[in-house]
């Protein structure tokens, strides 16, 4: 059944009488759902109004320069069956779902390339990427009712995360935090024989566990039918991906080719790690990748990069038997949570190091036989160049933004290759959206996630945007710090007034019983509100804990509201609770109040 449907213009916010600047379409063309009809001009900005219908285009009520408001007729469109975004056409023609929103951006100073040629297959939503953003837009996209396919080079689901960073990384630092509590054990009379490292079996053991995880994605994208076209996928122009097909286990190609035309697209491409420029190749320097391979245990190895990765790696290598130094160029390692926290790792950790070398620059490798000689520069630096045996860089991560070819979709890619985004996700093209690391920090899963669901949910017509309070970081070290939204620092830096309340572990319990006397948990309020704004956790499973905080803060919960909440004793989780009741002066785990 073919209908005639008039595209109008939607609710573009307080402007009427707006120009048409650009006129995309004339009679006879075919278009597809969320194709752009026009470019509107207000003196803020310019937006495309894409077309919420697709099929042929039967009449052009605009020219250019025509000034327009909401409701003005752009276009007659003879649509076809379904041809309506996320939704069916009802019987009286008119679409259920709610008007697209307006797409408000940036003049856009690219134009898109014009692919003239067919394609082998054609879906509703394509994704660029199976990382966790990748994986998880298209699961969603494909729930809502989208033919959906994702492209991958690589031969899993998961990418960096599930591959190569996340969960290997804590499949190894669950084994080193194991073996640090055997050691400790002796102070409770339990002596275990010092461990011998079985690297191989240790390698089988982190590919068993990334296996599962990745395993379990291809069965889920199966159910959905999600099908993922395996190669290396870049734009030929707004609505086409050409993938060109790769084999085995890394990027090998094939050279055969497959062309993909997609009516809408999430970019979910992520991102590198950073190579400095002056280091060499050598198969003894790594990136995290290389240093989650466990190649070899060496006996003295360097970390460029006082960052939560860096750590986390170091944390492992050393557990296992080696010695390590840290170089970093700030003045701090581990930047992020507020400092009295990182000064208890810091404690903690002290045994595994050699040399921190702060305020500190690598200068130059020089790869001999017997070792890696690297110099320094800086505060920390030392006279001579020092000699490792492997070293790790961990000095940062790079978005992919640039290595999809986006020009050609005439989709804006910042100088350090992030693609910029609107709160639905949508790049300055309408039809295509960006998530996850190429889009911006914090790079971390679970943001990428979120926004995955976001920019799937609005491509298939529904409201949502991204509005996240707070997203929490957590280092994944021994013992863990995990913190969101406001830190005392940041509260300083901006003059917000706040108030602090803190728990210290020396008074919980199970912090006594478990070894972690250390640790404290810190909550931070709104001195007007009084509403809980931020937290920082230092001790293990304080990753676990903080997304309670993270809960609260979403829910504008104040020190009574998790005050009053019944945690569980004796667990550590309690320690938020107890947070609170200090912040409330109720708490009768700890010493007297100071009356005022
Ligand atoms: P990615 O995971 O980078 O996935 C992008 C995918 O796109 C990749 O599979 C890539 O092959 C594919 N791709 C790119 N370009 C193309 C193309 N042109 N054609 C086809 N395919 C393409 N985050 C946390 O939240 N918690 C942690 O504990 C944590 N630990 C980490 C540990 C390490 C060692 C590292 C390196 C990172 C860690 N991260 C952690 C960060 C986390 O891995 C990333 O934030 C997350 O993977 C980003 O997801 P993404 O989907 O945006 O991109």
């Amino acid at each position: 059944m073919s209908e005639l449907q008039e595209v109008k213009v939607p609710d573009i916010g307080d402007y009427a009488d707006v120009p048409v600047i650009e006129l995309f379409v004339k009679v006879g063309d075919t278009i597809a759902v969320d194709d752009a009809i026009v470019t509107l001009e207000s003196d803020k900005a310019t937006m495309d109004v894409p077309s919420e219908v697709a099929g042929v285009v039967k009449e052009v009520k605009v020219a250019l320069g025509d000034r327009v408001a909401e409701g003005s007729v752009l276009i007659v469109v003879e649509a076809a069956g379904a041809a309506v975004r996320g939704k069916e056409v009802l019987a009286s023609g008119k679409p259920e779902a709610a008007a697209p929103a307006p797409i408000t951006h940036h003049p856009s100073p690219i134009s898109a390339a014009a692919y003239g040629g067919g394609s082998d297959i054609e879906c509703d939503m394509l994704v660029l990427g199976a990382g966790p953003g990748g994986y998880s837009a298209a699961f969603r996209a494909a729930d809502l009712g989208l033919k959906t396919v994702i492209v991958e080079r690589y031969a899993t689901f998961g990418g960096v995360c599930l591959n190569v960073g996340c969960i290997p990384s804590k499949a190894l630092l669950h084994v080193a935090a194991v073996m640090d509590e055997a050691q400790h054990m002796g102070t409770a009379g339990i002596r275990f024989a010092k461990p011998t490292v079985d690297i191989d079996a240790l390698r089988k053991h982190k590919a068993g566990v990334v296996g599962k995880l990745t395993g379990g994605l291809a069965g889920m994208a199966k159910g959905r039918k999600v099908d993922m076209v395996r190669g290396y996928g870049h734009f030929l122009d707004p609505n086409h991906v050409e993938v060109e097909v790769t084999t085995g286990d890394g990027q090998d190609k094939t050279g055969e080719k497959k062309v993909i035309r997609f009516k809408q697209c999430i970019i979910a491409a992520g991102s590198a790690a950073v190579h400095l420029p002056f280091i060499p190749k050598d198969p003894r320097i790594v990136d995290s990748t290389g240093a989650l391979e466990l190649r070899q245990l060496p006996a003295k190895m360097l970390v460029i990069g006082g960052g939560i990765i860096g750590l986390e790696m170091a944390t492992v290598y050393s557990s296992l038997g080696t010695r390590i130094d840290v170089v970093e160029m700030m003045d701090v390692l581990m930047a992020g949570p507020d400092r009295d926290a990182v000064k208890v790792w810091e404690k903690q950790n002290a045994h595994r190091f050699d040399k921190i070398m702060l305020k500190t620059k690598t200068t130059a490798v020089e790869a001999k036989d017997d070792g890696l000689y690297v110099s320094f520069e800086g505060d920390g630096a030392p006279a001579e160049p020092v000699k490792y045996n492997m070293i790790l860089q961990s000095a940062g991560r790079a978005p992919n933004g640039k290595k999809v070819g986006a020009d050609k979709a005439g989709v804006i890619v910042t100088d350090r290759g992030f693609i910029p985004v609107d709160a639905q996700m949508r790049t300055n093209v309408p039809h295509i959206f960006a998530i996850g690391d190429v889009v911006g920090q914090p790079m971390l899963a679970h943001k990428a996630v979120h926004e995955a669901h976001v920019a799937a949910e609005v491509a298939a017509g529904e409201k949502s945007a991204f509005d996240a309070t707070v997203i929490p970081g957590v280092a994944y070290t021994h013992p863990e710090v995990a913190w969101v939204g406001y830190t005392e620092a940041q509260a300083k830096l901006e003059g917000k007034k706040v108030e602090t309340a803190k728990f210290p572990w020396a008074a919980s319990g199970r912090a006594i019983a478990n070894g972690a006397d250390y640790g404290f948990t810190k909550l931070i309020f709104d001195a007007e509100t009084h509403r809980v704004i931020g937290g920082t956790i230092v001790g293990p499973s304080a990753g676990d804990m903080i997304g309670e905080v993270c809960l609260a803060i979403e829910m504008g919960a104040d020190a009574v509201d998790i005050g009053k909440t019944i945690h569980p004793h004796p667990t550590l989780g309690e320690t938020v609770g107890m947070a609170a009741e200090v912040a409330h002066g109720s708490c009768t785990d700890v010493p007297p109040a100071r009356k005022k």
